[in-house]
């Protein structure tokens, strides 16, 4: 159930319905839009709800509705104009299509200098670069771990950019949080509820990838998982999903846009380079993204990918890059959006 307060709801009025609903033995998340504020209630869900709708009749509050999807923080009922997403600079969600851009890893401080400075230069808006590598096979590289953290945070200070890192085990949260802006949850742990639950307790921004055998009322679910912990910072990723075809590394999901729009409040970004694996195709399929109505971009971007140590065949190289940041200004004015 949510609680609608009205427009011109005090503050007081607000504290007053959370403390009385978390008395009704349910948590109640605050949640300030732009022209109202909603106090949802989440909690087991064979309880009294009828309780909750005794509230109407509390000062200040304007209806009591219950959220009809399963995920109930993430549903767009709970906040209609849809979430933007600080991260350092860059504001996912907004009006302006946010381009997050950088190599599948950190491998070299050369390396990671060289991409920063390509992306920057092309107009992206954040450095990504993993340190921590989810592996398919225990025998390649891994990563350059706590190195690879500092390396990344420096070059995207130099250049001004805010980054973004995977974090795959909950014991090194506090440490990527502390060299990242943003933390990135990759499709092999996209179900890890335990990851989910603790990323759930901190303030940083996370981007949660869609599992690779996820469907997206499981993706919307794992978003609540973080989003019930307290973090309402969460962007979700479509980075394509297996199917039958093998001609593409994956199936790029792009009905998965809309649908997500209209189902959440959260961002929803697009990476057409894991959902293609094929450098030639990551052009229109983020040309097509941004039609799509995608909020922003995942682009793996290397100075060299012919020596990637990790998903080379999927990387621009820094020329490509910008040329499909330039083609991508006018498509995002066509849909009303900015670069
Ligand atoms: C990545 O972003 O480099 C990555 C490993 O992505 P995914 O989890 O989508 O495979
Ligand atoms: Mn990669």
């Amino acid at each position: 159930m949510i609680v609608v307060m009205k427009a011109h709801a005090t503050e007081a009025e607000i504290q007053a319905v959370a403390k009385m609903v978390e008395e009704l033995d349910y948590n109640a998340h605050i949640i300030r839009g732009i022209e109202r504020t909603v106090v949802a209630c989440v909690g087991d869900e064979r309880g009294e709800q009828h309780q909750l709708t005794h509230l109407e009749s509390v000062a200040g509050v304007e209806r009591v509705m219950p959220v009809v999807r399963s995920f109930k923080l993430a549903s767009r009922e709970v906040r209609p104009e849809g979430s933007r997403i600080k991260v350092g600079n860059m504001e996912i969600g907004g009006k302006r299509i946010a381009v997050i851009a950088g190599p599948c890893a950190v491998e070299s401080e050369a390396q990671v200098e060289a991409a920063a400075d390509a992306v920057k230069a092309a107009g992206a808006h954040a450095l990504r670069g993993g340190a921590f590598k989810p592996r398919t096979s225990p025998y390649s590289f891994q990563g350059m771990e706590d190195e690879g953290l500092r390396l990344l945070e420096k070059a995207g200070r130099r250049v001004g950019l805010p980054v973004v890192t995977e974090i795959m085990d909950p014991h090194d949260i506090d440490l990527v949080a502390a060299h990242s802006d943003m933390l990135q949850v990759g499709a092999r742990n996209a179900q890890n509820f335990s990851l989910l639950r603790r990323l759930g307790r901190i303030k940083k921004p996370v981007l949660l990838k869609r599992g690779m055998s996820m469907k997206l009322e499981e993706f919307m679910m794992a978003a609540e998982y973080i989003l019930s912990e307290g973090n309402p910072n969460v962007v979700l990723c479509e980075r394509g999903i297996r199917t039958f075809e093998t001609a593409t590394r994956n199936t790029l999901d792009l009905n998965a846009v809309p649908l997500l729009k209209e189902w959440t409040h959260l961002p929803v970004i697009v990476d057409p380079s894991h959902g293609t694996g094929i450098y030639k195709m990551v052009a229109p399929m983020a040309l097509a993204a941004i039609a799509a109505g995608a909020d922003g971009l995942l682009i793996e971007v290397h100075p060299k990918p012919d020596s990637a140590l990790s998903d080379g065949p999927q990387q621009l190289k820094p020329s490509r890059f910008a040329a499909l940041m330039k083609s991508l200004k006018p498509l995002a004015e066509a849909v009303g959006r900015t670069l």
